[in-house]
């Protein structure tokens, strides 16, 4: 009997209740890789998408990542790494990759990332393109940078946007084995240190006709860049349900006084309530046209994130101030939603520009 997407996601919910919540503060303080996590989800069927519709597949994703930022961000944005370098190869015409890569990473045997940041902003007008591409006998040499790529290792791959001139970019896909590429990882950000973040540096990298996604990464962007940026709404929406569960742990100590803070779980879960409906009732609704509207979600996302965490912190009190405890976690987790690409300032520059006020 198929299984509903209902049962679906509660299968793997208990998977990461019983193998994520126990190693949490390991993964995002002490650089923890929850490698096994990830291969695990792949074999239960969390990265299966490519028999789904587009809109299936989008719904899916949020809502696999928006569970599991409930008890790890880091692990939730290493879904979206790892989801994300998926919906790269479902939605090219490359059937070499299709054939080869996709099915290993859907099971969760090769993982994935993606290292676009840089071309974000660049088709945001915000930066020039970091790495260059040059035709070559059977593919292209790439030089340059990649200054941050998450959930990186050996045999991982990851998604990359090269510039070969000014009218044309190339979209590729690139092993991590190879041996042209210098890799080096960050190891003392303030949090997410399991993420397994690198900076990687190409020097005539030699990529093969078959791992290049499209010769016109103009053409394709346009393809990947709402569900992109719509899917990372989920790790906000998680992080926001867990500072509820904290505040709420707490909401009566010290003679109800929490309530001086002016606003009380209940008034953030509706907020939480109404974003969540927009998310999902956009994924139901999917169409590349509704880049605009994923992008306030988006916004919307990280924003009450920091909102929640930090009140959060405020409900806690001292007990919240220790490096360990769960709201200090939250309260990184929080500011890393806000910064990572599009970070808020990509996003509101975005939303000024089509003329729409941010919330
Ligand atoms: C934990 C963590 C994980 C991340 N994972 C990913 C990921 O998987 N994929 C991804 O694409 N991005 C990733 N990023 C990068 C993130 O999305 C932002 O691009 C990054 O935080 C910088 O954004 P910024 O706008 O603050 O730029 P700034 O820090 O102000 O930097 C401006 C630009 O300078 C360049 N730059 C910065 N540092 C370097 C460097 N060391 N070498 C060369 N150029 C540099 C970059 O092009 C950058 O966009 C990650 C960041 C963090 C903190």
């Amino acid at each position: 009997m198929p299984i509903t997407q209902q049962s679906e996601m509660e299968v793997y919910e208990s998977f990461l209740k019983e193998q994520l919540v126990p190693v949490a503060c390991l993964v995002d303080e002490e650089g923890f890789y929850p490698e096994s996590i990830m291969r695990g989800l792949g074999k239960l069927g969390a990265f299966q998408f490519s028999k789904l519709n587009e809109k299936e597949a989008l719904l899916k994703r949020l809502k696999l990542i928006e569970m599991s930022a409930k008890y790890c961000v880091s692990t939730s944005f290493l879904i979206w790494c790892h989801t994300t370098s998926i919906s790269f190869i479902i939605n090219s015409n490359n059937s070499y990759l299709k054939e080869k890569l996709l099915p290993l990473m859907e099971n969760g045997q090769l993982l994935g990332g993606t290292g676009l940041s840089n071309a974000m902003k660049y088709y945001a007008g915000m930066e020039d393109i970091r790495l260059n591409a040059k035709k070559v006998e059977g593919g292209y040499s790439i030089n340059g940078v990649a200054p941050f790529v998450s959930n990186l290792g050996p045999g991982h791959w990851f998604g990359v946007i090269a510039q070969v001139n000014k009218e044309q970019r190339i979209f590729a896909m690139i092993n991590c084995d190879l041996p042209e590429i210098k890799m080096k990882e960050h190891k003392d950000f303030t949090g997410m240190n399991g993420t397994r973040s690198y900076t990687c540096r190409f020097n005539d990298v030699f990529i093969p006709n078959e791992y290049i996604i499209s010769d016109s990464a103009d053409q394709f962007i346009p393809k990947i860049r709402q569900s992109f940026v719509l899917s990372q709404a989920g790790m906000g929406l998680g992080l926001v349900q867990a500072c509820i569960d904290n505040m709420l742990k707490v909401v009566d100590k010290q003679n109800k006084t929490n309530q001086f803070i002016g606003i009380s779980p209940s008034e953030i879960l509706e907020q939480l309530y109404a974003l969540q409906q927009k998310a999902y009732l956009l994924s139901e609704n999917f169409t590349k046209n509704n880049f605009i509207s994923s992008v306030q979600v988006r916004l919307e996302a990280a924003e009450l994130a920091l909102k929640t965490a930090e009140i959060a912190f405020l409900y806690q009190g001292a007990a919240g101030y220790y490096r360990k405890s769960d709201c200090m976690r939250r309260l990184r987790e929080a500011l890393f939603i806000a910064i990572v690409t599009p970070a808020i300032k990509h996003l509101k520059r975005i939303l000024m520009e089509n003329n729409v006020t941010s919330c």
